[in-house]
């Protein structure tokens, strides 16, 4: 009963969370032109208030699942027991510590292991930014209004998230999380704001050594070793991949193979580093797949497989 009462808590605030985070995203989306420019000071006012309370929200998320309710609760409820507390919060009668606390004991534990030290200072910074907004009015500079709107899915992406998923207990991508976590259509639009293509780009050559074109949405945000986009979630687990006989890197061409052999053991493919297409014969006796264009007769031909 009580574990229901404080997991619902918990809950309401990691749902509350994804809500002003997609509040922020849509408002951003439909304002934004998404080119290299200004963001109109207003809509940065919004966006940057709306992502504020979503990690607000999402670092008493954590705190409270680690540590308990009280670690979110003012110090005059310290005494109270469970059954008390119950009875404040179904009269709306609670009061949760401020952000600055909250962020300093969930800081202090160590509880999102991949937040940088870095990426502390950048939520202080956004703290600064919505107290001011919000209390007063915050003079941003033009400067401020070109770089920010690419700050701003920074934040989202490496800061937001990493909160939202360290309570997951699972190895979710960002991308992931959101064509999941947002309102319907909105993943798909943002993979074609320019400042989010641009985080992802960061992203996955921060994450991993080879990153090709993805053939679903264009971007270079396809890791060749998770088999994975950032950008679209595109997974390339229904097709297969050969090495590139033009550029010589591995693994980079992939081709379709369903029903290959009603098509004589052929389906085009294409180089996912190089950007070079081809046909692609696949043996059906062994499964041996090259480029026949280039390597012809090289390899198992129709009806002759070299490797039996
Ligand atoms: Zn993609
Ligand atoms: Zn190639
Ligand atoms: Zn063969």
């Amino acid at each position: 009963m009580k574990e229901s009462f404080v997991h619902q808590i918990q809950k309401r605030l990691t749902e509350n969370s994804k809500l002003f985070l997609s509040d922020g995203i849509e408002r951003l989306l439909n304002q934004d032109n998404g080119n290299e420019d200004y963001i109109n000071p207003d809509l940065l006012s919004l966006t940057c208030t709306s992502f504020q309370i979503s990690i607000e929200l999402a670092l008493k998320s954590l705190a409270l699942e680690r540590a308990g309710l009280k670690s979110i609760l003012n110090k005059k409820y310290e005494n109270h027991s469970l059954d008390e507390l119950e009875d404040l919060f179904k009269n709306n009668n609670i009061k949760t510590s401020e952000f600055e606390s909250v962020k300093n004991f969930v800081k202090s534990k160590g509880y999102i292991t991949d937040l940088a030290r870095g990426d502390f200072k950048v939520i202080e910074q956004f703290q600064i930014y919505r107290n001011r907004i919000v209390h007063f009015t915050y003079e941003f500079e033009e400067i401020d209004l070109y770089d920010m709107k690419y700050d701003l899915i920074y934040y989202l992406i490496q800061i937001i998230f990493k909160i939202l998923l360290s309570n997951q207990h699972q190895d979710v991508k960002p991308s992931e999380f959101l064509a999941y976590s947002l309102k319907n259509g909105l993943h798909s639009q943002l993979t074609h704001y320019p400042p989010y293509i641009e985080a992802m780009e960061r992203v996955s050559k921060e994450n991993t050594d080879s990153v090709f074109k993805c053939i679903v949405c264009n971007n270079r945000t396809f890791s060749k070793f998770e088999e994975y986009c950032y950008c679209c979630n595109f997974i390339t687990e229904d097709f297969k991949t050969i090495d590139c006989v033009h550029c010589k890197e591995t693994k980079s061409v992939i081709y379709d193979n369903l029903n290959i052999e009603l098509n004589k053991n052929s389906a085009r493919g294409l180089c996912l580093n190089c950007d070079t297409d081809g046909m692609i014969y696949q043996c059906p006796v062994c499964e041996f797949a090259y480029d026949n264009e280039i390597e012809f007769e090289k390899y198992c031909t129709e009806g002759n497989c070299v490797n039996n």
